[in-house]
């Protein structure tokens, strides 16, 4: 797994919103496609090798990068049917699953309409499936099942596991029991660790580095990686809290750091 984004719902200096890049053999997988993400994407990966992504929850910092996304699989030279700009052209251009919780359809159409693009522009590009919590989704030898955690709209923790390999992510979540029973014992729990406190007011929709450790021990994760945390916080602060909770240590996601799972 490379850590494409990490930051939260504003980009660290240089960085990017949320997005994962998974891959097994030559299975690629993008998981959460947020602002940014489509050009460090770039770096490691070509577009057109991407056979799937997957959306946690329909927050503009996890899906924005699928506007340009979708424009480079519609324009792109190397994807049109004839010829052109030293491309050779083809008759099977790259239409990556695009798998999104309930009511992204509509969602993108909104989107993409509001940005002046056709409604359709993120439909058309990707193969666009709304999945169920229950679903269990299968790209290549990858298995990736959903937990709904609590948060300020529908949000799914996601699993990803390929025969004894776990890798579990949080997305976006407050405080959760269910989050803890899902991760217990994967090997990789990636966990969003966003505020330096619990929120003051309002209803609560993220975990602090300290409760995100707290989850990672009760979940009896083997590694804990935080993630969704700004540059503007800490990070030693931010792994030192973590680490005192949950009692071993844990590492602070960065963008470009690789995980073996
Ligand atoms: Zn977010
Ligand atoms: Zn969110």
């Amino acid at each position: 797994m490379t850590v494409l984004g990490k930051s939260p719902a504003w980009q660290d200096a240089d960085g990017a919103c949320s997005g994962y890049l998974v891959e097994a053999g030559d299975v690629c997988l993008l998981l959460d496609c947020g602002s940014g993400v489509f050009s460090k994407l770039r770096r490691f990966r070509e577009y057109v090798e991407v056979d799937a992504v997957v959306i946690s929850h329909l927050h503009a910092d996890h899906i924005l990068d699928l506007v340009p996304f979708a424009s480079a699989l519609t324009y792109a030279p190397r994807q049109q049917p004839v010829p052109v700009d030293g491309w050779p052209g083809t008759d099977t251009p790259a239409r990556p699953r695009l798998y999104a919780p309930p009511g992204a359809a509509e969602a993108f159409e909104r989107v993409c309409g509001g940005g002046g693009m056709r409604e359709q522009h993120i439909a058309n590009a990707f193969d666009l499936r709304e999945y169920a919590a229950d679903d269990v989704v299968e790209v290549g030898p990858l298995e990736i099942r959903f937990q709904p955690v609590p948060h300020f709209l529908l949000t799914h923790a996601v699993e990803i596991r390929e025969g004894e390999s776990r890798l579990t992510y949080s997305a976006d979540s407050s405080p959760s029991e269910d989050l803890c029973a899902f991760a217990a014992g994967t090997g990789l729990l990636l966990i969003e660790a966003t505020l330096p406190r619990p929120e003051r007011e309002g209803p609560r929709g993220h975990l602090t580095p300290s409760e995100a450790g707290e989850h990672g021990r009760r979940a009896g994760v083997r590694r804990l990686v935080l993630t969704h945390l700004s540059d503007e916080l800490d990070a030693d602060w931010a792994r030192a809290e973590a680490e005192q909770a949950f009692g071993g240590p844990v590492e602070v996601a960065h963008e470009g750091a690789v995980y073996e799972v």
